[in-house]
């Protein structure tokens, strides 16, 4: 493949990289590529957000504002994005004026759960994964067709879900057209329920001449549908699942073209069989282990490949827990009223790595910010999560 010049950080004048979306990954991408020697332009339209307190300039508009687009693709020699639900639309008209990584086609295939199953399917011959088995849903009718088997399953909406959001778990036809009639009756996909045995996520991220890398494998912890840990190397995962989800992600990540950070997740099923789940066409919450543990974190490699430089290093140097800091922390349950976490008694921790999001109001449920605990073994590390949930008061 012809290899593009790449966009190289320089002072004057500067080179600048755009990010749309405002959020906490966005922020952590500023911090990386700002780091690296690059300005940074966010377009968000929330004035007050985690990316725009740290970007060298925030563009406040809505994602689809033309003119601001076009300010964004003017200012930056390339664009990414930090959250899946981008309008894709918007995408590809920065990509008329500046190189957009992942492009708009790839983030349409991983913003829409329909597309991306069928994306999955047409990749299992290459890829040896299949996901779980499903049917669109994209009117009331549609549920008479479904295959029993189906059931019990979970209602996801086919877009806009996150964090277990937009999800509905049914055990009979009537309770499965009760939620579809709940949610307004928008396109869904109903899964079957599977018995999960443990997930896992694998982190890749693929340059535009196609060199692709792939990260350890994360074993991942969800608790009320958000991720609550992340464990590299995760206990549960054989040598075998993690080369098969290794070696399915480089062919996925290969099919698409995929130019950026992509996170597949994964489920390792009670008999042992490997299932695709779905995929993030940006850094991963499950990924911010790397921050801590890896050589390149996920943000610096999300730089390096929008700026066409080389991959870094995905060599993990420590064994490594991330726990997800949510909203509930700064409440007891007996009061109402938000009180401060003691980062103080945290930070004594040996190896703890506290990572805030600029959030203001915490509110339960919300992500305000993660500690990574390395260590050098993983037992010590996995014992450093248990002095800090005591600490933070989180149920181990
Ligand atoms: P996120 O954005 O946080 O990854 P999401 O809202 O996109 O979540 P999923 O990842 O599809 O949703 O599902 C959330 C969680 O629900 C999964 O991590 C898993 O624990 C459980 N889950 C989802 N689908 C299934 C299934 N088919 N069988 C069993 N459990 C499932
Ligand atoms: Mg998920």
């Amino acid at each position: 493949m012809n290899k593009l010049p790449a966009f190289v950080p320089a002072a004057a004048p500067p080179t600048w990289l755009g990010v749309m979306g405002g959020g906490q990954l966005g922020r952590m991408f500023a911090h990386a590529a700002q780091a690296m020697g690059f300005k940074v332009a966010v377009l968000e339209p929330a004035a007050d957000c985690p990316a725009g307190q740290v970007a060298d300039e925030l563009i406040v508009a809505s994602y689809d504002d033309a003119a601001a687009l076009a300010a964004l693709a003017q200012r930056c020699v390339a664009v990414t994005t930090e959250f899946e639900n981008v309008p894709a639309d918007s995408l590809a008209l920065l990509a008329a004026r500046s190189f957009v990584a992942p492009s708009s086609a790839c983030v349409s295939i991983a913003q829409d759960r329909a597309a991306e199953k069928r994306f999955f399917v047409d990749c299992a011959p290459s890829s040896g994964v299949m996901p779980a088995p499903h049917h669109l849903i994209a009117c009331s009718a549609d549920i008479d067709a479904i295959a029993d088997h189906l059931l019990p399953g979970i209602l996801k909406t086919v877009r806009m879900g996150y964090d277990g959001k937009g999800q509905a778990r049914v055990a009979s036809r009537d309770e499965l057209r009760a939620a579809f009639a709940a949610g307004g009756g928008v396109p869904c996909l109903l899964e079957k329920m599977l018995p999960l045995a443990y997930e896992v996520s694998v982190l890749t991220a693929r340059g535009e001449d196609g060199e692709a890398v792939v990260y350890p494998i994360a074993e991942n912890v969800h608790r009320d549908g958000v991720l609550f840990t992340t464990t590299v190397p995760g206990p549960n995962v054989s040598a075998a699942h993690a080369l098969q989800a290794q070696d399915a992600a480089r062919a996925m990540i290969g099919r698409l073209g995929y130019v950026g950070v992509l996170c597949i997740e994964f489920f390792v099923l009670t008999d042992g069989r490997l299932v695709v789940n779905e995929m993030a066409p940006r850094p991963h919450n499950s990924g911010h282990y790397t921050m801590d543990a890896c050589i390149t974190s996920q943000f610096a490699q999300q730089v390096r490949a929008m700026a066409r430089l080389p991959l870094g290093d995905v060599r993990q140097h420590s064994p490594a827990v991330m726990l997800n800091i949510l909203g509930d922390v700064w409440f007891d349950d007996t009061s109402t009223a938000s009180r401060e976490p003691a980062w103080d008694q945290v930070l004594e921790l040996p190896g703890a790595c506290l990572h805030l999001y600029g959030k203001e109001a915490a509110r339960p449920g919300r992500k305000m910010g993660h500690i990574t605990f390395v260590a050098p073994t993983l037992a010590q590390a996995q014992a450093q999560l248990q002095a800090a949930c005591a600490i933070l008061g989180i149920a181990a």
